[in-house]
């Protein structure tokens, strides 16, 4: 293997030291980061995410508020809790867990939460402030992918990046993001043409595709940088991103794993958005 690690677990850590010091400093003149979760329906997978996120806050000092729905709640009741949200100014940041079930309209959930306190970045409001490079929230995952790629002194200027994937939660804002910081940003999609043409031309690869081993160490660029947002879990129980670990680490020169890569910065990133929130209100 010639690959370095670039260990998620490890910066994730780091910059949650950060966010915990500077929420710190925030309630000592007066002011809580504080979020508030909603969750509605029993999908375990979903209650994990939401525990997770809670814990997160408890740990970086913040104040996390909790609201949980039945799987046939009526989904104005959802929306009465965000406005009411909305408007109580101790509440810094508000996100709705998705998947929602089916008689909800999700885009319309997410559009009634305020932009400002949007800290999944998954309003319309704040997807065009960041398409326009102005100050608004940016979702959480390609946001920690970015962070990563500063941690790991990764230029990103000038080079060719591939994106694998166009969701609105991961690919097209990685897309952005890279193109703000000056890459030329290929985004490859279930109907793309020679994808592998298109990996083997760049010098970074960001793979959120959700198929196990879809990258392949002779899909990639000698040196390239390989970033692995995939999560699956395979028919053993074991996760695997969407990057071959082992024939890609021979090829790559930064690398990251899964679990312990892009993961464990998804929610840090979310805390730092819920942080930045606060720091807004304190300062207004
Ligand atoms: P989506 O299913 O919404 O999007 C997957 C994308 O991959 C789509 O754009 C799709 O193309 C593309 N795709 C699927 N199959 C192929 C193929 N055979 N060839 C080329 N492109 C293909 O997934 P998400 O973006 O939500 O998530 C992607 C992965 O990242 C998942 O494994 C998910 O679990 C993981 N994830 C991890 C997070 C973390 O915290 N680390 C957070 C969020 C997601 P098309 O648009 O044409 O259908």
């Amino acid at each position: 293997m010639s690959a370095r690690i670039l260990d998620g677990k490890a910066i994730a850590e780091q910059v949650r030291e950060q966010i915990a010091r500077d929420a710190a400093a925030l309630i000592a003149q007066g002011t809580q980061p504080c979020l508030a979760v909603i969750l509605v329906g029993n999908d375990p997978a979903s209650s994990v995410y939401v525990r997770n996120k809670v814990a997160g806050c408890e740990k970086a000092g913040f104040r996390s508020l909790k609201f949980e729905y039945a799987a046939d709640a009526e989904p104005q009741v959802v929306l009465d809790k965000i406005a009411e949200l909305n408007a109580d100014a101790s509440v810094h940041g508000i996100l709705v867990q998705l998947p929602l079930p089916p008689q909800f309209d999700e885009d319309a959930v997410l559009e009634a939460i305020d932009p400002d306190k949007d800290v999944d970045g998954f309003h319309a409001v704040n997807v065009g402030r960041l398409l326009q490079g102005r100050e608004g929230f940016y979702p959480c995952t390609p946001w920690g992918v970015i962070k990563m790629l500063e941690v790991g002194g990764v230029e990103i200027q000038g080079k060719d990046a591939v994106v694998i994937g166009r969701s609105n939660i991961v690919g097209k804002p990685m897309a952005v993001m890279l193109l703000a910081r000056g890459a030329t940003v290929t985004v490859c999609h279930s109907k793309t043409k020679d994808l592998a043409g298109h990996v083997r031309r760049a010098d970074i690869v960001i793979a959120a595709v959700g198929r196990p081993n879809f990258v392949t160490g002779d899909m990639l660029k000698p040196g390239a940088v390989v970033i692995d947002v995939g999560i699956n879990r395979l028919p053993s129980g074991k996760l695997c991103g969407d990057v071959e670990f082992a024939s890609a680490a021979e090829v790559a020169s930064l690398i990251t794993p899964v679990p312990g890569g892009v993961g464990p910065m998804t929610i840090t990133m979310l805390l730092g958005n819920t942080l930045l929130s606060a720091q807004r209100a304190a300062k207004a």
